[in-house]
C-alpha cells in the first residue's frame, strides 16, 4: 500500500512495509490481557459495542514518507528485507518498504532525515538492513531518553528487543542524533512526547498551513485503544503511568491536532481526526487522514 496525501504544503506518503494476514494476526484476547490492564469483560464489551465481530489485531508496520523544504524526511523504517524473526511465513508478508519506497517514487539516498518514533525492530530494522545504514545520506533521529535506555538496557528486557535495539545504535553511530520532546527535527515536523510504549517513545507532529497530523507510532495499536487509552499492548513495559503519558498526550492535543496516525494502523481505515470527534470503542472510520483546518490552541 502507498497512500498519499499531503498536510498543508507537505506532501506525504504511508508507505506499507507489509503486514501478517490471516492466521497469523495476533488474537485479541491473546493481545489484549489483564497482564496489559484488559479486563476480559472489558474486551468482550469493546469488541461488541463496535459491531464489526472481529476476532484479531489487524497489525500492519507502516512507513510515513514527508517531503519537507529541507530535504525528504522517513517517519520509521519497518523490518526491512529478509526478515524472518516472525517465522517463514509471515517473512514474505513483510519487508517490504525498501522496494515500494521506489515504487513511489523515492530513492533511499533522497532521505535526509529519519525519525524514529522508538527503537524497536520492527521501527529501525528498515534503516540497517544489511548491517550498513540503508539511507545513505540521511541523519537518523530518536530520542534521547529512548538511545540511553537501550544502549544501558538491563538483560530483564527481550533479547528479541534490546539487540536489535543495540544493533541500531551501533550500527547508526554518530549519524544518529538524540532529541529531546518539542524540538522540530526539520522544518514543520517536531518531536512530541509519547513515552510509555518505550521510555522514549515519541510522537511526531506534522504541521503546515494549518493542518495538522500527528504520527503517534506505536502509543496505539487498535482502534479499540482509542476509546480505552490506558490499555497497554504486548511489549509496552509498564509501569502504567509511562503508558498514561501517551494517553495524555493523545487527550491532551485532541482539540489542536487535525489526525493522526498510527504507525501499524493496517489500513487509512482508522487513522481519524481527534479534532471533530470524541474516541469510541470502535475508533473512528475515515477514508483518509481527514484534514481540516486547525482550532486555536486551548
Ligand atoms: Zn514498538
Amino acid at each position: 500500500m502507498i497512500h498519499r496525501f499531503a498536510v498543508g504544503d507537505l506532501p506525504c506518503a504511508v508507505i506499507s512495509d507489509g503486514q501478517p494476514e490471516p492466521p497469523w494476526e495476533p488474537a485479541l484476547e491473546t493481545f489484549f490481557t489483564p497482564g496489559t490492564g484488559v479486563p476480559p469483560e472489558e474486551l468482550r464489551a469493546a469488541v461488541a459495542a463496535e459491531g464489526r465481530g472481529r476476532t484479531t489485531v489487524r497489525c500492519g508496520y507502516n512507513c510515513l514518507c514527508v517531503e519537507t523544504p529541507a530535504g525528504l524526511t522517513v517517519i520509521d523504517t519497518g523490518l526491512g528485507r529478509d526478515f524472518g524473526g516472525y517465522g517463514p511465513e509471515v517473512a514474505p508478508l513483510v519487508g517490504r518498504f525498501g522496494e515500494r519506497l521506489a515504487e513511489a517514487g523515492f530513492s533511499a539516498a533522497d532521505a535526509v532525515a529519519v525519525v524514529f518514533t522508538h527503537l524497536h525492530e520492527d521501527h529501525v530494522r528498515g534503516a540497517m538492513w544489511p548491517g550498513e545504514p540503508a539511507f545513505p545520506r540521511a541523519t537518523l533521529y530518536a530520542h534521547a531518553a529512548e538511545v540511553a535506555f537501550w544502549s544501558g538496557a538491563p538483560p530483564s528486557v527481550p533479547p528479541d528487543q534490546r539487540e536489535p535495539a543495540l544493533e541500531a545504535i551501533r550500527v547508526f553511530g554518530e549519524r544518529l542524533r538524540p532529541v529531546e520532546y518539542g524540538v522540530e527535527i526539520m522544518p514543520q515536523v517536531r518531536a512530541v512526547e509519547a513515552a510509555g510504549h518505550t521510555p522514549g517513545h515519541m510522537a511526531v507532529l506534522l504541521e503546515s498551513r494549518g493542518q495538522r497530523l500527528l504520527c503517534t507510532g506505536d502509543s496505539f495499536h487498535d482502534p479499540l485503544q482509542l476509546g480505552h487509552p490506558t490499555w497497554r499492548t504486548p511489549g509496552t513495559p509498564t509501569p502504567s503511568g509511562r503508558y498514561a503519558a501517551a494517553a495524555h498526550c493523545w487527550s491532551g492535543r485532541r482539540r489542536r491536532t487535525s489526525s493522526y496516525w498510527p504507525t501499524t494502523c493496517r489500513s487509512p481505515a482508522w487513522a481519524g481526526s481527534p479534532g471533530t470527534a470524541t474516541p469510541s470503542p470502535g475508533g473512528r472510520s475515515l477514508p483518509d487522514p481527514c484534514l481540516i483546518p486547525a482550532r486555536p490552541g486551548p
